[in-house]
């Protein structure tokens, strides 16, 4: 443990706190807080504060009970952008129940729990996210909007690059609030940017991620513009992924190696991708979670759309490193930034650790530019495509039954209810494209 009781309340006084703000994230990977004064710090640890969760969305009861936050005590924090003067400090909390139970639809929860059946059998699952956003400006309202003035592209050094000064002010802040940047840089879209961290405890690292994007909002916000993580914001430039390196552990080992295989993967790590492949199909209603997610997921601006792995191309849905490479991760590429990253995580590693269970084979390897390839050639070799929108996604989902068992029924059932209305709600407009192409014509 990090941080006792004690410390926190010695920190809170010295550092002056005047706010403590105890945070969650919803089921939809939205982050919610409510915030209590110093006053109420022992009370919060006590695990007193209360939050009625019947009008929250994503949240369901039957009976008429208060939910009780949790603070996790290792995530006290100082929130470096607030006030230097009455500062405001926050936990990241846990849900229970008013008899004291966990909250088994909250997303924490799902990874805690599989975490924890994972540990039980000796393994340890390490991630690193490399997190893409947009920094677009504001109009005169203060309203967002996609215009960007600049023209910089894949890792353009400055004066081009306007996000610069926002990016590294961001990267500072993080590092003041104890994260461990890997890199930052400049994406291939005007406007578009690249935030990586570093390989650590995948709890930790979610917890980091929603952290990270409170922050990149609100730091950019300062230099006048407003952070996005929309997967497809512009239809002709890329989109914004959340790409996943991964790392299994046992007893302290990298199982992924073994210096013997022609790519130096072991038995493990083919049958970890394996398991992925296994599940696609249902974990994209999770790992793209919005109508918005699909239009990402299309040929000709790096993202992928078909189920498939190389250690070459670079594409594919899950890259593997090159022989030369030392460090054995796997890189899962579907997902985006819009995605829950408890459930990302926890989806990854019980479905590599399923694959290694049933010791699944994997496909053959993509060795060639999968746009080179035809209908027929994809077909031949067995090559599936992702689901192609939201309510394809949500059809997967509710067919891959192993993946209820990983949610929770009840999580897996609200989750669904709530996504197939968001569709509906799509559905139902009538959009421009479709004015512009039937409008005259028909
Ligand atoms: N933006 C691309 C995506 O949608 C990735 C580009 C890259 O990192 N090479 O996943
Ligand atoms: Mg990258
Ligand atoms: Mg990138
Ligand atoms: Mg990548």
């Amino acid at each position: 443990e990090k941080y006792t009781r004690e410390d926190i309340l010695q920190m809170a006084e010295e550092e002056d706190v005047e706010f403590i703000r105890l945070q969650f994230t919803d089921m939809f990977g939205t982050m919610k807080n409510i915030a209590v004064p110093f006053s109420k710090l022992e009370k919060a640890m006590d695990n007193q504060c209360v939050i009625d969760a019947s009008s929250m969305e994503g949240f369901y009861r039957n009976e008429e009970e208060d939910m009780y936050l949790h603070p996790d005590l290792n995530t006290f924090c100082i929130l470096p952008w607030r006030p230097q003067q009455g500062k405001v400090a926050r936990f990241i909390c846990d849900i229970y129940k008013a008899d004291g139970t966990p909250y088994r639809e909250s997303p924490r929860y799902i990874l805690q729990e599989t975490v924890r059946k994972a540990k039980e059998k000796g393994y340890t699952f390490m991630v690193n996210p490399e997190c893409e956003f947009f920094l677009f400006h504001t109009d005169d309202n203060g309203m967002p909007t996609t215009v960007t003035h600049e023209q910089a592209g894949y890792m353009d050094l400055s004066p081009v690059d306007l996000g610069e000064n926002a990016r590294r002010d961001i990267v500072l802040t993080l590092e003041e609030m104890g994260y461990d940047v890997e890199s930052s840089h400049h994406e291939i879209a005007p406007g578009q940017q690249e935030i990586d961290f570093t390989m650590s405890d995948v709890q930790e690292t979610a917890d980091k991620l929603m952290t990270f994007k409170v922050a990149v909002r609100t730091i950019s916000k300062r230099h006048g513009l407003h952070a996005t993580f929309m997967p497809k914001p512009k239809e002709e430039v890329n989109g914004s992924g959340m790409h996943i390196n991964m790392v299994l552990y046992k007893d302290g080992k990298n199982i992924f190696e073994d210096e013997n295989d022609i790519l130096g993967l072991s038995r493990e790590a083919y049958a970890f991708i394996a398991g992925i492949l296994e599940h696609i199909k249902g974990m994209t209603a999770i790992f793209n979670p919005l109508v918005n997610s699909y239009k990402r997921l299309v040929p000709g601006f790096e993202a992928p759309s078909e189920i498939t792995w190389s250690s070459g191309q670079r594409t594919a849905l899950i890259k593997v490193p090159s022989r030369r490479q030392r460090e054995k991760e796997i890189e899962l590429r579907s997902p985006d930034p819009s995605a829950n990253p408890y459930l990302v995580f926890a989806l990854c590693l019980a479905a590599g650790i399923d694959g290694i269970e049933r010791n699944l084979e994997i496909p053959e390897e993509l060795t060639k530019s999968i746009r080179s390839m035809s209908e027929e050639e994809k077909n031949s070799q067995g090559i599936d495509s992702l689901p192609e929108n939201l309510s394809d996604a949500l059809y997967e989902l509710e067919k891959d039954v192993w993946l209820k068992e990983i949610l929770g029924t009840a999580f897996f059932e609200h989750y669904k209810k709530a996504k197939k209305k968001e569709w509906k709600s799509y559905m139902k407009q009538v959009s421009d494209w479709e004015l512009e192409q039937y409008l005259y014509q028909i």
